[in-house]
């Protein structure tokens, strides 16, 4: 298949998505291309969900001038794209004098990136904010817009709207192969045969954008994995924390934070390993070592017998440390490389500057007069209703569709209803299901609904059993063809 567009976007994590969403106001031709089967399977599936509010990167920095800017447009986002966002703030603590004059360091930083409300605080108020913090702090940084997000319902909500305004998004496609033609146009082949011919490439491919630059003979920059260990926690300690508490820095990383998540569990993490393995998801027991004696340092009520799973994220770090944004030495090839933290929050920031990138390259862009920037969530998110006996919504949504009475789920209250809007959005994986729904992410794990939510899959989509898969082609979950048995 062979098909031609004004701008194709290799990459669809929130920063390709996002860029998408951006184009798709514009009247132009536009392409996502993904490898995987499914968008936000790469770092922004496997990242801390928060919405930083930016005094941590260097003003001098990419990171350090699009952090605020991107922070300050979720209230929009999340009204337009219906995706749950809570502005619920940061504090970073201090237990030593020594760390009492870091705090001073980043409170300038933090003025310097115009970071609003920024406070520094004492113990008393610190403890009267937080009361399940270590009493032995000192004072804290706080960052009232700090805020979080489900970092994958937030990519989404992005790619689904772009598509909804004309963007064509093409998975399990693998950008194999870039060439010019003669017209100077870019042909891009992709392992399952497709051939997108397009005007200009936006190369937001991650850990892999170096590899992507290298096909049009750009080797000026290395990706390399800094991996990330987190650990999500039992419900039973939701409430420990109301803010993200974030110890004072490493050099390499935020250290290890207690991470509330906007669907109510927390989490624990991220460490920060540099590693030589692109594909090295394991986690280790020093990782857990090490996030458990931050987390319990800072909130001493936090014990290892709560972890119900640990995942790896990992960041893709380029040469030199910061975003790498903007034009190349090859016409109409412009890189959104190397977004590392806080590539989450600075996203939609990210994505307004490769438009501005695009029209110094002389693209004229003419708005849309049909772009639509609303997107409703396909679904009812019944475990609110549960959550805040909310019985009335959820009669009527029951009344509406009686497969939101069937519990599929039970540890997250996930029912029927949200599993099929999923699969008919598009999510035909068990991790697309499960990152649509948070079905299998509760203490026990799918332990008991992954049955369920492979014969739902198979019911809505036809896909046969053996085919259904974790996240795309070999990770199938039963690769054999099922017998059917005489019961004996
Ligand atoms: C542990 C951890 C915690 C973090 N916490 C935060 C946080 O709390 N707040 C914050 O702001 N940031 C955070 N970050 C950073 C944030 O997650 C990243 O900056 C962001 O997700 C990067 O998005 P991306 O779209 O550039 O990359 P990805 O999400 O990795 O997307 C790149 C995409 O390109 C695709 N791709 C690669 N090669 C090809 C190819 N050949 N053909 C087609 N497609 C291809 C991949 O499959 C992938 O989907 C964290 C990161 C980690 C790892």
């Amino acid at each position: 298949m062979q098909k031609k567009f004004d701008v194709a976007v290799i990459g669809c994590g929130v920063v390709g998505a996002a860029i998408a969403r951006e184009l798709s106001r514009y009247k132009l031709g536009t392409a996502v291309i993904e490898k995987e089967a499914d968008v936000s399977f790469g770092a922004s599936k496997a990242n801390s969900g928060i919405i930083h509010g930016g005094f941590h990167a260097p003003p001098e920095t990419l990171k350090g001038q699009l952090v605020v800017p991107g922070n300050r447009m979720f209230d929009q986002l999340s009204e337009e794209l219906d995706f749950p966002f809570e502005r619920r703030g940061e504090f970073m603590v201090a237990y030593t004098e020594d760390e009492l004059r870091i705090l001073q360091t980043y409170y300038e930083r933090g003025l310097q990136n115009k970071v609003p409300y920024l406070e520094l605080i004492g113990r008393e108020r610190v403890l009267e904010m937080e009361p399940n913090l270590n009493p032995d702090v000192m004072g804290a940084l706080y960052a009232p817009t700090a805020g979080v997000i489900c970092p994958y319902e937030y990519c989404f909500s992005l790619i689904d709207n772009a598509v909804e305004n004309g963007v064509e998004l093409f998975l399990e496609s693998k950008v194999s192969w870039i060439g010019k033609n003669t017209e100077e146009q870019f042909e891009i082949e992709t392992e399952n045969g497709n051939k997108i011919i397009s005007r200009y490439i936006i190369n937001a491919a991650g850990l892999f954008a170096d590899n992507i630059a290298s096909y049009v003979g750009l080797h000026n920059f290395k990706i390399h994995p800094r991996k990330g260990e987190e650990y999500l926690l039992d419900r039973r300690v939701s409430r420990l924390v109301h803010r993200v508490i974030f110890p004072c820095p490493k050099q390499t990383s935020k250290g290890m934070l207690v991470i509330p998540t906007v669907d109510g569990p927390v989490m624990v993490g991220p460490t920060a390993v540099d590693v030589d393995d692109k594909h090295d998801l394991s986690t280790s027991r020093e990782g857990l070592k090490e996030v458990f004696q931050y987390a319990q340092k800072m909130v001493p009520g936090i014990r290892t017998s709560d972890i119900i799973t640990s995942f790896v994220g990992l960041r893709p770090v380029a040469t030199g440390g910061d975003f790498i944004l903007g034009k190349t030495e090859v016409e109409g090839f412009i890189n959104a490389a190397g977004i590392q933290s806080p590539g989450l929050t600075a996203s939609p920031a990210i994505a307004e500057y490769i438009r501005n990138v695009l029209i110094k390259e002389g693209v004229k862009l003419e708005h849309k007069p049909d772009f639509n920037p609303q997107r409703k969530s396909r679904f009812v998110r019944i475990r609110h209703f549960i959550d805040e006996r909310d019985f009335n919504n959820y009669d009527n949504a029951v009344k509406k569709d009686s497969d939101y009475s069937k519990l599929v789920c039970r540890c997250e209250n996930i029912t029927e209803g949200e599993i099929v809007a999923a699969i008919k959005s598009g999510h035909t994986t068990l991790d697309g299901v499960k990152f649509a729904t948070r079905a299998g992410t509760g203490r026990c794990q799918g332990g008991f609904c992954t049955s369920r939510v492979m014969e739902i899959i198979h019911r809505e989509t036809g896909i046969p059993f053996e085919l259904i898969s974790k996240k795309g082609k070999g990770s199938e979950i039963a690769p054999y063809p099922i017998q059917k048995g005489n019961g004996k």
